[in-house]
């Protein structure tokens, strides 16, 4: 039984209207052990017949038999098995892997075949030896020279033991010394055992074969066997080498590859490959999904942080504390002092402590550190103004130095005195109070007696200016809030209780509002910062996601020939799918892990800067490499689907 038979094979092409019969009706039976030459003028069909019958192309008629399986009707995985399994090639254009080391070029249709590790390595090196390059196992493709090259080409089809050895023109690029070579090789192999199915142009090549068969048209016109060929007994020269000879159950294996897992380690291997050899490129892309995950992470950790640290402090104020103030209407209805309705409330049951509070206005008080009328001319003052008693400052545990001037907020003799908070006092050139520093608040100098030192709850009091009530002129120009402290868990009652104590008539003059309230207003001020954020960090990322799609199309552009050469010794489509989607997953969990990082790094810096606990969950980081992976597998889709697309038969048409 012939090893390969065709029977009335058809190849017609159809370009636009116009449609070329490259192959017409050809019969052609190759045995095991042959060496076949293919001659014939340039456009005759030789490379559509070769295709064909590696099964790099299919016919459009008539009916090809690979060791007696009908192959025509087989479908895409199992052609693309049986060439892995079962050919060899060796094209004009060597397309070796020109960033790969010859060992790994060595090892590309042993790896297609998912053989193992130590497996390779036993068949690299005798692979390499036999055609010369031992010495230049670690040099990568690129650095080989034409000669070596296409021997390079030649040791990875006879390292994966092929039954077949197809060659294009191998010595088209060859200088003689090293068509020699190649010729001597080729015959050797064949003494071996090996069937060889070469195209040539080269009469030393063709004159090398046992037999020739001459193409003009697209028909097979004349078949030549040379005589003595015809006497030796083909089965007398097998085999003279274990290595080189066929193994027959190959066709058994087919379509049931040995281990997935190796296929894809191998995969994760050459996109490894792939990213290492760019390193530039890898490394802006990295960046470009850093920056994206890297902000996504940071704004929600920026978004957990915040209102952690606001919660946290409304939540305790919450439990203990609300505030009362006097609508206007009130105001001019009510007689009262606002010292007796502190007293009123202090009289509640349940009631700690109470503070007074007036809150002014910066344009009408235009505070400044400087005498009204200097040339220099100070921003209007953005703090907080207030007019306040030690009470008030007392029950935010705010903490002045020096602290006796905590009671000159109640009484100060008839002159008004001010604290000033730390931020201020800072901005102001102010280090520590004393009767010589002195601020300008409502056209006159005032005396700077304490400095708050610590906020406490109330982190409005770090940038303020409080003017003490005691000494001030005019506090009930504006409406007092009092600030009600409770024990634990009081507000709620006392809320209800005090506008009834002060006014049992008309308790709608007083406004009640809890920290509560509050909270959702801080809370949904903070949020709007984060939702910038990462608004900013998902459109880094779609363009991460788009700069990286451009760059793997690119890539595979450049790679078309190396792919081909992939895809015609039988790595699968999905294969090669894999191998692009894997690099982009790679840059984009890469991208992904270095955001996670750098998006703590820069939370941290934030709340340092701010004062804050730094709160990030681990699902934010997780979020952040997912994101950095999902964009850079989506990245990856489009190019991936393209250099799948790739046709096998390129490979042989250089
Ligand atoms: P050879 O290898 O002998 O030079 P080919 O097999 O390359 O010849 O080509 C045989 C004929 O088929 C030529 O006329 C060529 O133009 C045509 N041909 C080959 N490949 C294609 C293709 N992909 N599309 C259209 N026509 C093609």
């Amino acid at each position: 039984m012939p090893l390969l038979k065709m029977k009335g094979i058809g190849r017609t092409y159809n370009v636009g209207d116009s449609e070329t019969q490259a192959l017409v009706d050809v019969d052609l039976e190759i045995s095991e052990g042959d060496f076949l030459a293919i001659l014939g003028p340039s456009g005759s069909g030789k490379s559509t017949l070769l295709n064909v019958l590696a099964l790099l192309d299919r016919p459009t008629g008539g009916s090809y038999c690979v060791n007696g399986d009908d192959v025509t009707g087989m479908g895409e995985r199992q052609r693309d098995a049986l060439r892995s399994e079962m050919f060899g090639f060796v094209f004009q254009a060597s397309h070796v892997m020109s960033e790969e080391s010859s060992a790994r070029n060595v090892a590309l249709g042993l790896r297609i075949q998912s053989v193992g590790h130590r497996e390779r390595e036993m068949r690299v090196g005798p692979a390499l030896e036999r055609v010369g390059l031992l010495h230049r196992k670690d040099a990568p493709g690129k650095n080989l020279s034409g000669g070596e090259r296409q021997r390079l080409a030649l040791a990875r089809a006879l390292a994966t033991n092929p039954r077949v050895l197809f060659a294009d023109e191998p010595t088209g690029n060859l200088d003689v010394a090293n068509t020699e070579r190649v010729i001597e090789e080729l015959k050797s192999l064949n003494a071996q055992g090996m069937t060889v199915v070469v195209i040539t142009h080269d009469p030393a090549v063709a004159a090398a074969a046992r037999s020739q068969v001459t193409i003009v048209d697209g028909v097979l016109a004349q078949s030549t066997v040379r005589a003595e060929e015809m006497r030796t007994s083909r089965s007398s020269n097998l085999p003279a080498s274990e290595s080189y000879v066929a193994d027959s159950t190959a066709l058994v294996h087919l379509g049931q590859r040995p281990t997935r897992w190796r296929g894809i380690v191998d995969d994760v291997f050459d996109a490894l490959t792939a990213l290492t050899s760019r390193t530039g490129r890898t490394m802006l892309l990295i960046i470009a999904f850093m920056l994206g995950s890297g902000g996504l992470v940071m704004s929600v950790g920026l978004s957990q942080s915040a209102s952690s640290q606001v919660s946290e402090r409304l939540a305790q104020a919450a439990l203990d504390e609300f505030q009362v103030s006097l609508s206007a209407s009130g105001a001019q209805a009510t007689k009262a002092p606002p010292s007796d309705q502190r007293k009123t409330i202090e009289g509640l049951a349940g009631v700690v402590d109470v503070g007074l509070r007036y809150d002014l206005a910066s344009k009408d008080m235009k505070p400044s550190r400087l005498e009204p009328g200097l040339t220099v001319q100070e921003p209007t003052f953005a703090g907080s103004l207030l007019a306040a008693d030690s009470h008030y400052l007392a029950l935010n545990g705010a903490v002045v130095e020096p602290s006796s001037a905590l009671s000159l907020l109640d009484e100060s003799f008839g002159k008004p005195v001010v604290l000033i908070g730390r931020e201020t006092a800072t901005r102001w050139g102010i280090s520590a109070a004393g009767p010589d520093q002195k601020i300008w608040v409502g056209g006159q100098p005032v005396p700077v007696v304490g400095v708050i030192e610590s906020p406490g709850r109330n982190q409005l009091l770090s940038d303020s200016i409080v003017i003490g009530i005691g000494g001030f002129d005019d506090p009930l120009s504006t409406n007092p809030v009092f600030i009600v402290r409770t024990v634990p868990g009081f507000p709620a009652p006392l809320s209800d209780a005090v506008p009834l104590a002060l006014n049992a008539a008309h308790p709608e003059y007083f406004t009640v509002s809890t920290v509560a309230d509050l909270r959702s207003l801080t809370r949904g001020v903070k949020n709007d910062l984060s939702v910038f954020i990462s608004i900013i960090s998902w459109v880094l990322l779609a363009l991460a996601c788009l700069s990286s799609a451009t760059s793997m199309y690119l890539t595979v552009q450049t790679r078309k020939s190396e792919i081909a050469l992939r895809r015609a010794i039988g790595t699968s489509r999905a294969s090669i799918r894999r191998m692009f989607v894997l690099e982009g997953l790679l840059v984009g969990t890469g991208g992904g892990l270095a955001g996670g990082a750098a998006g703590m790094v820069a939370l941290l810096v934030v709340c340092l800067q701010q004062g804050w606990t730094p709160v990030l969950g681990l699902e934010a980081v997780t979020m952040g490499v997912v994101a950095g992976a999902v964009t850079g597998v989506l990245a990856a889709v489009y190019p991936a689907i393209s250099a799948s697309r790739a046709n096998p038969a390129q490979a042989i048409r250089g």
